[in-house]
């Protein structure tokens, strides 16, 4: 870990969200932070490089050009190092909207700060030792967290957990290295090169055992922060937009408008029980009006594809129609939950038939409009996803899909440890995959990691963070 803050340039963007609010931040980090902020401030009493750190201002902002006054403000001071990125950081908490933040901006761009790239705070935060790569990205998890589960999840890892985790896997790895290295160089016995061997198998398994457990977490994990990608299918009038809006409703729906994407793309998530759901093609279920059967087909098709998860609604009411049959045949196979709607009505649906349809999923029979049944289908869901352990307050888990590939290959640097000795093949090339499995779990916290890709890691932030 690097301790000495380096200097950088003084950077400066908008913090909060674009969009109306009471207030906007702006924020400057950076040698200059203090002295630029001052020069735009129009404060009364003390110039802002006189006041004590960690303290806040009411002051106006001020063009040092025009003399014009922009806005009424609060400037908090802070200096290095105890700061979110370790170096000086002003904020400046002015009137909401991006009109007056925008002029504040520029006011500082005039007066010598960079514009910052995006989630540059949270690398230098990184690149000062503030945090190691695993904790930056729970900052951008955090940020996109969907549940109060996956904040957790995020928060875990902000505090370290993983770290801590994956630094107690590369002691050991280290440790028997190091006593390889001592076998070699010192050989108290004969039979060293087997000595040497077992120890090497030893660790490596147990290592593994470990990064397999981590592993197990990562299904569970990247659906605590990406959502489970939820299909809701049936044809026209059993009820989906029902479901979807009863689902929706109580403050659970999430929108999330997607990084990168024309502003038009957004997806809906709800919460059920601490899953997030990312419902697919919404937008397909409520336009039913005049949808023909056959639209209603294909576009499913797509829908099932591209969901984890299928909640497959019959109207149990009327008789399976072909389309029913259709739909229950090409979701066979998938996760599914299928939903035997309007049991408040007089049942028609016939039971033999559809069991030829059916296989081990789960059938619920419920009812939208009476509210019968929603909770074991949410129970369900939780279920499927948290089975044993469910969501233990102090797991780990892994979430992330880079720290996912980078465990899966250390996994797999191990196996050929342990194939390695298994044909007997020498020890100095069976420690050069132990030393990369040391070298692939350093860059999960960012111990071994190329400049490349800190670079691509933190322009995936958002703008201000
Ligand atoms: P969609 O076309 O699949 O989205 O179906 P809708 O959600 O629009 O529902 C079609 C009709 O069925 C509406 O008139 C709903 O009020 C009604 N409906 C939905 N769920 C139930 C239910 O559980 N019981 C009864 N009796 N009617 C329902």
């Amino acid at each position: 870990m690097m301790n000495i803050t380096k200097e950088f340039d003084t950077i400066a963007a908008i913090s909060t969200p674009p969009g109306e609010g009471a207030i906007s931040i702006v924020r400057l980090s950076g040698t200059e932070a203090v002295k630029i902020a001052n020069q735009i401030s129009h404060y009364q009493k003390k110039s802002l490089e006189e006041v004590p750190t960690h303290t806040i201002h009411y002051g106006h902002v001020k063009d040092p050009e025009t003399k014009a006054v922009l806005d009424e403000v609060m400037f908090a001071v802070m200096r290095a190092p105890k700061t979110f990125t370790r170096e000086d950081i002003v904020e400046i908490n002015c009137h909401g909207g991006m009109v007056v933040a925008n002029q504040i901006l520029q006011l500082l761009l005039r007066q010598g700060a960079r514009l910052a790239e995006p989630g540059e705070f949270t690398k230098r935060a990184f690149l000062n030792g503030r945090m190691d790569l695993s904790q930056a990205e729970a900052v951008m998890d955090l940020i996109q967290a969907k549940t109060d589960e996956s904040m957790k999840l995020a928060l875990n890892q902000l505090d370290g957990k993983l770290s801590h985790l994956i630094r107690e896997l590369r002691q050991k790895i280290l440790e028997a290295l190091a006593q390889v290295e001592v076998n070699i160089d010192y050989p108290e016995y004969d039979d060293v090169e087997e000595m040497t061997s077992i120890i090497l198998v030893n660790k490596a398994r147990e290592v593994q055992q470990d990064v397999a457990h981590l592993l197990q977490t990562s299904r569970q994990g990247k659906i605590l922060r990406e959502g489970l990608s939820t299909a809701i299918i049936g044809r026209p009038n059993v009820g989906k937009s029902s479901l979807l809006n009863y689902l929706l409703q109580e403050d659970k729906a999430i929108v999330t408008e997607i990084a990168g994407t024309t502003r038009d793309v957004i997806e809906e998530y709800v919460n059920v029980r601490g899953v997030p759901l990312k419902l697919v093609d919404t937008a397909g279920i409520r336009e039913t009006d005049d949808v023909v059967e056959k639209i209603g087909v294909e576009r499913s098709r797509q829908a099932i594809v591209d969901a984890d998860l299928i909640l497959l609604i019959l109207n149990q009411s009327e008789a399976l129609t072909e389309m029913d049959k259709e739909l229950l045949t090409l979701t066979k196979g998938k996760h599914r939950i299928v939903l035997l709607n309007k049991v408040d009505l007089p049942r028609k649906l016939e039971e033999g038939l559809l069991k030829e349809y059916l296989e081990e999923e789960t059938v619920l029979p419920i009812s939208v409009i009476s509210s019968q049944g929603i909770d074991a289908l949410e129970q369900a869901i939780k279920n499927t996803f948290f089975n044993q352990e469910t969501s233990g307050k102090d797991a780990t888990y892994l979430s992330n899909s880079r720290h996912i590939g980078l465990l899966e290959e250390t996994n797999r640097a191990l196996q050929e440890v342990i194939d390695g000795i298994e044909q007997e093949m020498p020890v100095d090339l069976v420690q050069i995959d132990m030393t990369r499995a040391w070298d692939l779990l350093g860059e999960i916290i960012g111990d071994s990691v190329q400049d490349e890709l800190i670079t691509q890691l933190f322009s995936q932030f958002c703008l201000g963070k």
